[in-house]
């Protein structure tokens, strides 16, 4: 079986910043970009991502991926289109185990992201209205024109969901939270800040049920969890805040995870609880979860493995 220096799994911003680094200081990587969950990511359903430095028009999301992807070609990572579906780092050289190619690393960088949670309900799914005015984050597209000046609901009642309300204020002309308890999850001062928005107007206890449009979102349906009473709001965005699941099935019990799921690494590092195997990237970040942020932990994480191959060899 082939031995790398290090293996990269996920192909997202985290993951092809690793691999340029790690190319670039001669570790030939070689990444497995996934198949079935689609590789590249979130972005690879973001429309526009206006907030990344460098692209002052903007950028597709999907464009963005392309781009990386040529980078970390052009210093020569080798591109595995497959899922990992088995990893076992209980001795070294770690083991990873893709649809089809088997191979060992003495390092690891894991960059396999996370998947923002959505309500599927007619309207709201992939070739419908998604990503045509059903979003599940604000902060990249809710300074799109087609939310400007328009009524937008924001589903959830987190910490995030109370950020993206806010955040929706310097664009939308109303912004409707919707909770489905009767009380919010998020800490009191956000809570506050939302309750006091006079933008804002808060729903309880409802969830949604449809989302209506043919090209853009014309309105969302939501049903009153007691009364099951319709209630339709005539908004042109549909923002998802319900949370986010990282994708970690393949390490538990492997190596450290928080309670969320999230993996843990040792503050300020991209370090797990495995000597030789890192992580990048939204599959260990539950607070910033930004394309940025993710390069720049895929950045860390390539440093990292570099310094750990040395002191290993
Ligand atoms: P969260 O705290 O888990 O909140 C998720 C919200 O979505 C809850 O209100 C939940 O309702 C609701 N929800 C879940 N599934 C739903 C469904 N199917 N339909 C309708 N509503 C649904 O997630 P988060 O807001 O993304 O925050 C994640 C973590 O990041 C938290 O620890 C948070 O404090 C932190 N964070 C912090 C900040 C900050 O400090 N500025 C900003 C963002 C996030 P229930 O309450 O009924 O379960």
């Amino acid at each position: 079986m082939k031995k790398h220096k290090v293996v990269i799994i996920g192909s997202g911003p985290a993951g092809y910043t690793a691999a340029i680094y790690a190319a670039r200081a001669n570790l030939e990587p070689v990444m497995f970009k996934g198949y079935m969950e689609g590789p590249g990511g979130q972005l690879m359903t973001t429309t526009d991502v206006e907030n990344y430095p460098g692209f002052p028009e903007g950028i597709m999301g999907p464009d963005m991926i392309d781009k990386f992807e040529k980078q970390a070609v052009r210093f020569g990572t080798v591109l595995v289109q497959e899922d990992v579906i088995e990893v076992d780092f209980s001795e070294r050289p770690f083991k990873i185990k893709g649809t089809k190619t088997h191979c060992l690393a003495d390092s690891v960088i894991i960059c396999t992201g996370a998947r923002a949670n959505r309500v599927d309900v007619p309207g709201s799914r992939d070739g419908e209205l998604w990503q045509k005015g059903v979003t599940a984050c604000a902060v990249c597209d809710g300074a799109m024109p087609m939310f400007r000046g328009k009524p937008l609901v924001v589903i959830g009642g987190g910490d995030t969901a109370c950020e993206e309300a806010l955040f929706l204020t310097k664009f939308g002309s109303k912004i409707y939270v919707v909770l489905r308890r009767d009380e919010f999850r998020a800490s009191k001062i956000m809570q506050e800040r939302v309750k006091h928005h006079p933008k804002i107007e808060i729903i309880y206890e409802h969830v949604l049920k449809e989302v209506k449009g043919d090209d853009a979102v014309q309105s969302a349906v939501f049903e009153h969890v007691g009364s099951k009473k319709l209630l339709e709001l005539q908004v042109s965005g549909v923002f998802f805040a319900i949370g986010h699941t990282p994708n970690t099935n393949l390490f538990k019990g492997q190596i450290d995870l928080h309670d969320n799921g999230y993996i843990k690494v040792m503050p300020g590092t991209t370090k797990t609880t495995i000597d030789g195997v890192f992580a990048a990237g939204d599959v260990q970040d539950f607070v910033y979860r930004q394309a940025i942020t993710a390069a720049g932990t895929g950045c860390m994480a390539a440093i990292e493995v570099e310094h750990f191959l040395r002191g290993a060899h």
